[in-house]
Order: structure tokens, then sequence, then C-alpha cells
């Protein structure tokens, strides 16, 4: 790793070698200080030292729920006579979110090393990236990366003399949203159709075939070799208490320079938009930002100065999420963008449910109909109140997310629905 030793300079972790030429090949990767680290780790650490690091760290999961990295490390029962495997989540199917293949195309080998170092720290012998099936170039770079570390004795039988050794293999996945929820990945991983499991048992326990698991996400883990070079307590301070580190946003819609940015957790989100992103494509503040991923309640204008921290977007009304924002400016049509998304979780839905089977579809035909001018004031009750109905009751949190978007068009922006019932409005 090349980042400053001082926590204040820090702007970036897992981007800190993000444009570097030619970063996706061993040789490279190493002149940049890729697995430098590697074997004072293997030699000088022990398991609980890594997740005693891990937790002094702070690091919350970055794939969306925000769980304490280390606090799940620690939940992994050892000695059971099973073997515990580490899954990498690199599903990424959120709307609005494309930062981990950035880390899996460009570093792949920041992502190898911190699985090496988590593997280490739990006992892994076996563990997997489960890709999302249409990532097909991150998927060649990244066993093109495993296949020289490999070479290189990083990966395999006896990692660097150390006596420790672990398998990584690379999966790729179908394409669906829902195997991005953790026991879904795990049943798709297992070779059968990929729907989500009651929980608990949860993974950490009994995850894949049974056995203790742990599913991280690719910047979560890309993100253990800066932790474990430089101390939890570096980490730690950077951006505030509780909240700590840099993270990835992926900002897309209506700003002058979509893309990703890496900022210090704490960044407001006007600073993030007006500074990184190049502002507004129209006006000065947005009408809609969606703040982690489509399946987030929708912020507004009043929020445009929350610092980006899963506390402050939570008091909010939302959730950080992945970290994906959607920002919508004053020309944005937002009973089209609730169309759309809900003909996404409609085609989504795994249907194992009830609420979230029927309900996907009810909110897809009816809020068509108002898009289409054909929806009356019958049509928002029953959206308001089917949306409302999915939430909570059923195995994933897919339902909530396709509630979300029609509760927040219903919520904020009433007449923008109003406008488009017209003369059926009575
Ligand atoms: Fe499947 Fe929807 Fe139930 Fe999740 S909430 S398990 S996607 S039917």
């Amino acid at each position: 790793m090349t980042i400053s030793s001082d926590p204040k300079q820090v702007k970036q972790i897992c981007f800190d070698n993000i444009n570097v030429p030619g970063m996706n090949t061993l040789a490279v990767a190493r002149e940049n200080g890729a697995y430098a680290f590697l074997p004072t780790v293997l030699k000088d650490f022990s398991s609980s030292k890594i997740i005693d690091e891990m937790k002094t760290s702070g690091l919350r999961g970055r794939g969306g729920a925000g769980f304490p990295t280390g606090l799940k490390w620690s939940f992994v029962p050892r000695n059971t006579g099973k073997p515990i495997y580490l899954l990498c989540n690199a599903d990424e199917g959120e709307p609005g979110t494309f930062k981990d293949r950035d880390i899996m195309r460009f570093d792949p080998h920041l992502l190898i090393e911190g699985m090496i170092m988590a593997g280490f720290a739990l006992g892994v012998k076996d563990a997997y990236i489960y890709v999302r099936g249409e990532f097909v170039h991150e998927i060649n770079v990244l066993n093109a990366a495993i296949k020289e570390a490999r070479a290189a004795n990083l990966l395999g039988e006896n990692i660097l003399g150390s006596g420790f050794s672990m398998n990584l293999v690379v999966h790729r996945g179908a394409g669906a949203y829902v195997c991005g929820e953790e026991t879904a990945l795990i049943e798709s991983l297992e070779g059968k159709s990929g729907r989500p499991r009651f929980k608990p048992p949860f993974p950490a326990v009994e995850g894949f075939y049974g056995c203790p698991t742990v599913v991280n996400n690719v910047e979560t883990l890309s993100t253990v070799p800066a932790i474990l070079e430089h101390g939890g307590a570096w980490h730690a301070a950077i951006g505030i208490p509780n909240n700590t580190g840099c993270k990835i946003f992926s900002v897309s819609g209506h700003v002058n320079r979509p893309g990703n940015y890496e900022v210090p957790m704490g960044t407001s989100m006007k600073t993030l938009i007006e500074e990184y992103c190049g502002g507004l494509q129209h006006g000065t503040v947005p009408k809609v930002i969606i703040p982690g991923g489509s399946s987030t309640p929708w912020l507004t204008a009043e929020n445009y100065n929350v610092p980006l921290t899963y506390d402050d977007i939570m008091k909010a009304g939302s959730f950080l999420g992945s970290g994906a924002i959607i920002v919508m400016d004053e020309t944005a049509d937002l009973v089209a963008l609730t169309r759309r998304l809900a003909h996404f979780y409609a085609h989504e839905s795994c249907g194992q449910c009830t609420p979230c089977r029927e309900g996907t579809g009810w909110l897809e035909r009816v809020i068509t109909r108002v898009e289409n001018g054909q929806g009356t004031n019958d049509d928002v009750t029953v959206l308001s109140e089917a949306a409302t109905h999915m939430a909570g009751r059923t195995i994933c949190a897919l339902a909530e997310g396709a509630a979300a978007p029609v509760l927040s068009l219903l919520k904020h922006f009433p007449e923008d629905v109003q406008a488009c019932l017209g003369e059926n409005a009575a």
C-alpha cells in the first residue's frame, strides 16, 4: 500500500492505485506495494490479533447492511470439525452501484490480498468470489490475477512458506439481483436456485453446505490490507466515530461528472455532488437523492447537506446501503422513474413470499396505469396500501426495497402523481 500513514491526509484506501496502468498484473501491483505486508501478517499476526485490529478499525461492511466486519468475523465458531468458508460477494446488482467492478477490473490483487488475510484470520481453506454473471471482463481479469498469484505462491499450498494454505475460486453467477442477498448467494453457489433462506441460522454459524461461512463484500475485503498494515486505530481515525474510514460512492443521474468517488466518511452530500461530481445539470439543489441504491427511501433537497455516514443517512430517513447515490434534478419524471423501478423489482422477485411475489406485480401494474394517465385516486390508495403491507412480512428485504420508491413518491411528491391522474383524479 502506498497511502499516507497520517489518517488526516487519507482520501482514498481502495482506490489508492486505481488509476495506475497495468495494476491488474502482479508485477505492477507489487511495484505499488501489493502483498508487501502479507509475509508479516502470516508470520507475526495471530487470528485473534487480526480480528482485534478489525474491531478497532470500526470498519462496517460496505455491501449495504453496514455490519461491523470484525464483529462478524468473531461470530464464526471454531473447532466444530467443519470447514470454514470465506465468500466474497461480488454480485453488485443494486441499481446505481458500480464500484466493486472497478476494484475487480483495475486492482484485483487488492481484493485477493484482502481475502488471503481474511482467510488466514478465519482459518479458511477454500474461498470463493461470487461474481455477477454479466461481469465477463472482470471475471477474466480476476482469473488471470489468481493464476499469477498462485504461480507466485501467494495462493495454494503453504503460502510463502507460512504453513497456511488457501484456494481461491471465481464463481460466475447467473445475474439474478436477489443473489446479492447473502443466503441466496450461498444457495446459488451450492448449485441450487438462488433464493434467500430464513435467518437464523446466520451464515457465520450455518452457511455454505451447512458450515460456518463469512460473506463479505468486495470493498470490505479490499480494505483489510490497509487496516492490517497501518493498524485498526489508524483506520478508526479517518472519518467520524462509528462511521470510520473511506467509502466509495457511485454517483449517477443528473450530475455533470457521474462516477465512483472514494471519500472519507462524514463528507457531506453537497460536497460530493458539487466538488467531486461537478454539480447538477439543472438547478441548484436536487429534487431527489436516492442515497444507497434504488431500494433505499428517497431524500429531498432539505437533506442536501447530510453527512455521508450510516448514522446520519438513517437519521434523515434512509440508508447508506452500498453507497450508490442516484441524483435527480428538477427535470426528472418521478412517476416514470418509479414505474421503471417497479418493473425491475417485479422481474427480480424470487417468488417465495406472497407479499413480494404478488405485491411487486401489483405495484408495477398500478403505477404503469397512473403513468399512462388511466389511474384514479383509488389506484393511489392501492399503491399506498400494497407497498405498506409488503414491508416486514417477507424472507428478505427485496419486498421492502420494491416498496421504497413507491412510498417515497407518494410521501414527497403527491402532486406529481396527481398531475398524471388528470381528469381521472376525482
Ligand atoms: Fe423472494 Fe421477495 Fe421473498 Fe425475498 S422477499 S425471498 S425476493 S419473494
